[in-house]
């Protein structure tokens, strides 16, 4: 098929402010992992702050990180990625 399709293809998932009765209005997009189609909200495509000073601006607050410099914080979290990167299993791709 080229282009766009006639019809929208809505998200599958139901609203939280209807208690799930009326359906979702935005554009969905297939997702092979459960093969229903979901939007930017319902998807879980969130992938969180990406660069360090956002990184740090949200890690900035939690209580412990409150008070600490901007370098301290780094320090953490090049620290925190070293731990999760020893637990996972190598991946191959
Ligand atoms: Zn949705």
């Amino acid at each position: 098929m080229v282009g766009r399709p006639l019809k929208k293809i809505q998200c599958e998932s139901y609203t939280r402010g209807s208690n799930f009765t009326k359906q979702c209005l935005c554009k969905g997009y297939f997702q092979k992992t459960s093969g229903k189609y979901r939007c930017k909200f319902h998807g879980g495509f969130s992938t969180g702050p990406r660069s360090l000073e956002g990184r740090i601006k949200a890690l900035r607050n939690l209580k412990f990180l409150k008070n600490k410099t901007e370098e301290e914080i780094q320090q953490w979290i090049k620290n925190k990625i070293k731990q999760v990167s020893y637990r996972k299993k190598p991946s191959t791709k």
